[in-house]
């Protein structure tokens, strides 16, 4: 089902919770809300569901508005943050609590689109791969109103991955295992979209990783239209396939993750997803230069988004003191410059002259395994560094950095 948005405003006494947005989730798509704190993404989401009325503007499911449509009527599953789980009934009557039957064909959450790997793991499988739409179908596919609740049950916690749990009550299961309860629950009366409010926020990261890559099969396995409200951007980006980001009740950018990371519009976005290094036109010396060139965009006070794994380490000066023995020419060309902890991956960067060329003073290097981070004071700001070189490097040590400004995202001033 293809929902739309316009112009959709609504209002709490004093408070715009959502201010004129528009915007439209295709069907079968995952699309993430995504915005700091109190920047209306429930309050979208309760308008789609219905438990909100608009002030003005409008809600469309397939073209068709439906402001006018209680809840229930709407054909849309929500699954919350905190499961709501009815603590005195058992899984399998939890999730039949939701089950309405429908006379349908073919019940679509039985549309086996995504090949089960021997021993249960849940791998993601989309339309396009390979051999996606040659998967056998098993066995006969009975109308769901012929399905006694007990196997869609079953059915049903299979797809979220508990077999055979339908005897639990709520306390016995963990954080993860209830929330797929939740979410077999909200399922299970054949929802036209899914709408999934924080629904990881309160388990822990490794669980949370696991679920949102479950999530995201389950998505794709039923073709489902989900819209899913996050304030983690690494959710976000990892799951998407478009990312709505909202900022006082507005969209700032819609676009598909590497869209939003790569290429933001403006810098709140550019800074809320993702780390972002926000290096001045002027201050590299290049600003003239490539303003003949781009000359769309204001001179003054423009920066470039230089994400850091962007930046890269050109030398480290062997004296933390700044008694160096690197040097480089004002052309931006590095000469005599001995580079004793440049790793492999970083040494070799030759800096020409339409590079800047970005002296700074290490003040702290945090080795992450398969990388480094290195936190840079470069005049007035603080950059950050990624490398996946893992030589560590001394606070205090003076550095050289580079980057492509001709790759990088150039923000207008303001
Ligand atoms: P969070 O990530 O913290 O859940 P959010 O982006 O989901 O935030 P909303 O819950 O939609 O934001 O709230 C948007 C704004 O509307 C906030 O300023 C909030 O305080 C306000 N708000 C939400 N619900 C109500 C309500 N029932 N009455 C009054 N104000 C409300």
């Amino acid at each position: 089902m293809e929902i739309a948005l316009e112009s959709l405003t609504k209002s709490y006494d004093t408070v715009a919770a959502v201010r004129g947005v528009t915007l439209t989730v295709h069907t079968g798509e995952l699309l993430t809300l995504l915005g700091p704190s109190g920047c209306g993404k429930t309050t979208i989401l309760r308008l789609i569901a219905g438990l909100e009325r608009p002030d003005a503007g409008h809600v469309r499911f397939d073209g068709k508005i439906v402001d006018d449509l209680p809840p229930e009527e709407r054909g849309v599953g929500l699954v919350f943050q905190n499961y709501a789980l009815f603590p005195h009934l058992t899984v399998a009557q939890n999730i039949a609590y939701g089950l309405r039957i429908r006379r349908r064909r073919r019940p679509w959450w039985q549309r086996p689109l995504a090949k089960r790997e021997p021993g249960g793991s849940r791998l993601p499988m989309t339309e396009g791969e390979p051999g996606a739409s040659q998967l056998p179908v098993t066995g006969r596919e009975p109308g769901v109103n012929r399905l006694p609740v007990a196997e869609q049950v079953r059915q049903l916690l299979e797809l979220v991955g508990l077999p055979g749990y339908e005897r639990r009550w709520p306390s016995e299961l963990s954080a993860g295992q209830q929330q797929r309860v939740a979410i077999a629950r909200a399922l299970a009366p054949r929802p036209r979209a899914l709408l999934l409010d924080e629904p990881l926020s309160a388990l822990d990261a490794r669980l949370r990783d696991r679920l949102r890559l479950e999530i995201r099969h389950l998505q794709q396995q039923l073709r489902l239209t989900m819209v899913y409200v996050t304030h983690d951007q690494t959710e976000a980006l990892s799951m998407s396939d478009r990312v709505a980001v909202l900022r006082d009740g507005r969209v700032e950018q819609v676009g598909t993750p590497a869209q939003i990371y790569e290429q933001p519009k403006n810098r709140f976005v550019a800074t809320f997803v993702g780390d972002a290094n926000l290096i001045p036109v002027e201050a590299t010396g290049l600003g003239s230069r490539l303003a003949d060139v781009r000359q769309d965009q204001a001179h003054e006070g423009a920066v470039y988004v230089v994400r850091p794994e962007r930046l890269r380490l050109v030398a480290v000066e062997s004296s933390a003191a700044g008694g160096s023995t690197a040097a480089a020419t004002g052309e931006g060309e590095t000469s005599g410059i001995s580079n004793p902890g440049v790793g492999a991956a970083d040494a070799g960067v030759r800096v020409t002259p339409d590079r800047p060329l970005l002296r700074g003073q290490v003040l702290a290097s945090e080795f992450l395994g398969s990388s480094t981070r290195l936190h840079v004071r470069w005049q007035d700001r603080e950059l950050v560094v990624q490398l996946t070189a893992s030589a560590p490097v001394a606070e205090g040590t003076y550095v050289w950095l580079t980057f492509d400004p001709w790759s990088s995202v150039r923000l207008p001033a303001g």
